[in-house]
């Protein structure tokens, strides 16, 4: 049985995580609203995401991992007021409203490849899911939790909770809220200012719309992931997660609106990741705070004093836990562009170092122990600090192979296979990350300069087979080598 225990936002307790049918695992995170770039924050969520489903698989579950795409519905007031958002940049940049969302899900899905992100095995969209979500409305209608009002369709909170519980994830009351709103709200044509557009009627203005029972229209945000989680991993499923700034409204409306249509609670463990921040404020488009993957590897942002890898900025959220803030500056990202590389050369010296002992050691024992601690810090609610700390320490221990400090007879070959199994398990399969954290061409540069030099030493023994074979299989690769008239050899793609 596994041992991962995760931190349940719902029970607000770390529990022993038991899939409702082992090995299969449903796994529900809230997708990005194509409307533009994704920012530094975003890829932290989602490459918190992609390490627990990456551990998940590693942990031997199969599982079914959703990301929806938002492209419909999305209005800038989450209570089901103010502008789409896709029209609106539509507007802006000239452009289809579904050439925003074609544009900006390629940008995202780029990004995801550039961070080493796995897919999801399912990423619906929203407009892709119009009949589910009018079918979950007509049935929350028929439970008596939503009602019909000028064309748009709202969830109504407080008969919800006459018989179940609103705001249990969040931790919110609901006569607290609805103080709290009614000095925002004035007239509004909702029964209560809490309740929240399943549907919103669309004037003749309005591009994106969509025929309904209620006429023209589009659905709310908060609809389309019940829908979808339902269809994709049903009624109940075992974890639903996305940033902690989505706790409430989002997910405490969708959780209402699961309860309301299917009559039990959706998710069995709700994980949410923490933010970051810039300057110790939430990284956001709308604080004019973030910063791009574009700013980041090109090093053209006011906070960077150079370029870093994606794998470095992966690298510094992985040193600090999901569910921790993390405040994004120069020596962060310094330190975690070292620390990698540091990670990063062990794993290749312990491909060199060798084990000659024939009984257990001393350091056999400290391997076997460190090994066995990053899996034991991983089931404790995948805690990556802790893991690359004692990545760090297997580190030690390689070098002290390498350097002689630790002899080939004080380690036997099959804990140097350990260490082996230890850094690619973590560093490459569960934390995805990438040795190559150098340019990637002056990687190429340096592999061309050793078939440049073995071509001129071939050349000089005569062994003109072996030099022109080289020049000529480069050349098939679209790479041409040039004798220079100084002797030297330069190549060009
Ligand atoms: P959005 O496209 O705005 O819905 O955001 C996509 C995901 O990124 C959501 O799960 C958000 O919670 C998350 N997110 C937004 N800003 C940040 C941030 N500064 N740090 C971490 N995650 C964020
Ligand atoms: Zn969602």
């Amino acid at each position: 049985m596994s041992s991962l225990h995760i931190y349940n936002s719902l029970t607000r307790q770390k529990e022993l995580f038991v899939p409702i049918s082992a090995p299969y695992v449903g796994l529900y995170v809230c997708g990005p609203t194509v409307y533009s770039d994704v920012h530094l924050g975003n890829v932290r969520t989602f490459s918190s995401f992609d390490m627990i489903y990456r551990y998940l698989v590693f942990s031997g579950y199969k599982v079914r991992y959703v990301r929806n795409i938002t492209d419909a519905g999305h209005l800038t007031n989450e209570r089901g007021e103010g502008v789409n958002r896709m029209e609106s940049q539509a507007k802006l940049e000239s452009l289809e409203p579904m050439e925003i969302v074609q544009k900006y899900t390629v940008g995202f899905r780029d990004i995801c490849n550039l961070f080493h992100l796995k897919p999801p095995t399912i990423e619906p969209t929203a407009t892709g899911h119009i009949l589910e979500q009018i079918e979950m409305i007509e049935t929350l209608i028929h439970n008596g939790f939503a009602y019909e009002i000028n064309g748009s369709v709202y969830f109504d909170v407080k008969a919800f909770n006459a018989k179940h519980t609103y705001g249990e994830l969040s931790g919110r009351n609901i006569d607290e809220l609805i103080a709290g709103y009614r000095d925002l709200d004035g007239q509004d044509e909702k029964r209560n200012s809490i309740d929240f557009a399943l549907w919103k009627a669309a004037s003749p203005a309005h591009i994106m719309q969509w025929k309904s029972p209620w006429g023209m229209g589009f659905p709310g945000w908060h609809l389309e992931c019940s829908a979808m989680s339902t269809k994709y991993l049903g009624k109940q499923f075992d974890i639903h997660g996305g940033g902690m700034d989505l706790k409430f409204p989002h997910h405490e409306c969708e959780i209402a609106q699961n309860v309301g249509s299917c009559g039990m609670a959706p998710v069995r463990y709700w994980m949410h990741t923490n933010m970051l921040n810039f300057n110790g404020q939430k990284m956001s488009k709308s604080l004019g705070n973030s910063i791009l993957p574009i700013e980041l590897i090109t090093g053209n942002h006011a906070l960077l004093d150079k370029a870093y890898s994606p794998m470095s900025v992966k690298f510094l959220f992985l040193q600090s836990h999901y569910s921790s803030e993390l405040d994004i500056n120069i020596k962060g990202l310094q330190d975690a562009e070292k620390g990698l590389k540091k990670l990063m050369d062990a794993r290749a010296n312990a491909l060199l170092v060798k084990g000659q002992s024939m009984v257990e050691t001393e350091i056999d024992k400290s391997i076997v122990a460190l090994a066995a601690l990053c899996k034991a810090n991983m089931d404790d609610d995948f805690n990556t600090a802790k893991t690359i700390a004692t990545l760090f320490e297997m580190a030690t221990i390689v070098n002290s192979l390498k350097d002689g400090n630790i002899k080939d007879d004080q380690v036997s070959p099959s804990s140097i296979g350990m260490l082996q199994q230890t850094f690619e398990t973590y560093l490459i399969d569960v934390f995805g990350l990438s040795p190559l954290t150098e340019n990637q061409d002056e990687k190429l540069d340096d592999v061309l300069q050793i078939l440049i030099q073995i071509r001129k030493e071939a050349k000089v023994k005569k062994d003109f087979a072996t030099s022109d074979r080289i020049r000529n299989e480069l050349l098939e690769k679209g790479i041409q080598l040039k004798d220079e008239k100084d002797g030297n050899v330069s190549w060009s793609l």
